[in-house]
C-alpha cells in the first residue's frame, strides 16, 4: 500500500537546519575541546587538550625523563633549585598549575620542560653556569614554554581532534601503557627543542620572569654567550637542545633587543653568585656518571 503523499511537511528553508545544527555542533564542539584566553597574549583560542590532561600527560612524560636520566641525589641542591624556580613561576602568567623543578643526573648540558609544569635542569648545565641570575634565565625560559603551552599545542597539531579524544579516554582509564605514543612524542620534542618562533617566545619569557623575580635579566644573555663558545668545541662534548635552532647568534641578538626595551638599569637586581656556588660546588666533573 502506498500512502498518499500529503503536504504535511512544510518546506523549511535549508538555512534553518544549517543554522540550527551548526550552532548545536559548535556548542558541543566548544564544550568538548574548550576555549580559553591565552595566558600571555590574552587572545581566545580553542583548546583540544585540557589543563588537567596537559598535567597528566606532562607527569607521564616527566616520569619517562626521570627513567632515562635519573635524579641527581642532593636534597639541598633540589631545595635551592625549587626555591628559585617557584619565585619565577609565581611571576609568570600561568599560576593555575603546580610547577616542579628537578636536577637530572647527566653531564649533558640541557634544560627542558614537560607540559603542565615539570621543569628539568641537568647537573651538566649547572656546572656551566656562574650564578643564580643565569640559572633564573634558563629556568624562566623553560617556564615560558609551559606558560605558552608549546608542548600541548604541538600535540594538538600533530595528533588532531580524534586522537586527542582518544588521549582523554586513555587518561581517564589511567592506561599508562597506551600513553606511550604521546609521551614519546613530547619526550623527543623536549630534547630537540621547539620551533624558532616558540624558542624566541620562551627567551622573551626568560627575560621578563627574571626581571619580575628580581634577577639581573642579562643572565640569559650570558648563558647564550656560553653556548656560543661551547658550540665551537667538539659536538660530542655538548649535546644540547639549545644548539641547533634557532642559531644562538640570532637568540643573542633578540635577547639584547628585549633587554634594551625593558630598561632595568639602576634597579636592584641580584646575581647571587656566592649562593649559587655554595649549592653547586659539589657537582661532579662533567665526564663523571655519578
Ligand atoms: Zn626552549
Amino acid at each position: 500500500m502506498r500512502f498518499k503523499e500529503g503536504n504535511s511537511m512544510k518546506k523549511v528553508p535549508v538555512t534553518f537546519f544549517v543554522k540550527k545544527y551548526l550552532s548545536l555542533f559548535l556548542v558541543v564542539f566548544v564544550f568538548l575541546v574548550g576555549c580559553a584566553a591565552h595566558p600571555v597574549t590574552g587572545k581566545r583560542e580553542i583548546r583540544l587538550v585540557s589543563t588537567k590532561q596537559e598535567v597528566d600527560l606532562g607527569k607521564a612524560t616527566a616520569q619517562q625523563v626521570v627513567n632515562e636520566f635519573g635524579i641527581y641525589d642532593d636534597p639541598k641542591l633540589h631545595e635551592y633549585i625549587n626555591e628559585v624556580g617557584q619565585k619565577l613561576a609565581n611571576v609568570s602568567e600561568r599560576k593555575e598549575i603546580t610547577y616542579s623543578f628537578t636536577v637530572l643526573n647527566t653531564p649533558m648540558v640541557n634544560a627542558f620542560a614537560a607540559p603542565g609544569g615539570f621543569i628539568f635542569v641537568t647537573r651538566g648545565i649547572l656546572k656551566e653556569l656562574d650564578d643564580e641570575a643565569q640559572l633564573a634565565g634558563v629556568m624562566a625560559h623553560e617556564i615560558g614554554h609551559v606558560v605558552w603551552r608549546h608542548g600541548a599545542k604541538r600535540l594538538e597539531k600533530a595528533f588532531g581532534y580524534s586522537a586527542i579524544v582518544l588521549l582523554g579516554e586513555i587518561l581517564t582509564k589511567k592506561d599508562l601503557s597506551q600513553l606511550r605514543q604521546y609521551t614519546n612524542f613530547l619526550f623527543s620534542l623536549m630534547l630537540l627543542g621547539y620551533s624558532r618562533k616558540n624558542e624566541f617566545e620562551a627567551d622573551n619569557a626568560g627575560v621578563r620572569y627574571s626581571l619580575a623575580g628580581g634577577y639581573d635579566p642579562r643572565g640569559i644573555a650570558d648563558f647564550f654567550e656560553k653556548l656560543k663558545a661551547m658550540e665551537k668545541k667538539p659536538p660530542s662534548k655538548f649535546e644540547t637542545l639549545f644548539r641547533s635552532h634557532p642559531p644562538t647568534g640570532d637568540r643573542i641578538e633578540r635577547v639584547e633587543l628585549y633587554l634594551e626595551q625593558v630598561e632595568f638599569e639602576g634597579a636592584e637586581l641580584v646575581r647571587n653568585e656566592e649562593k649559587f656556588k655554595k649549592f653547586t660546588q659539589n657537582l661532579p666533573a662533567e665526564e663523571s656518571q655519578k
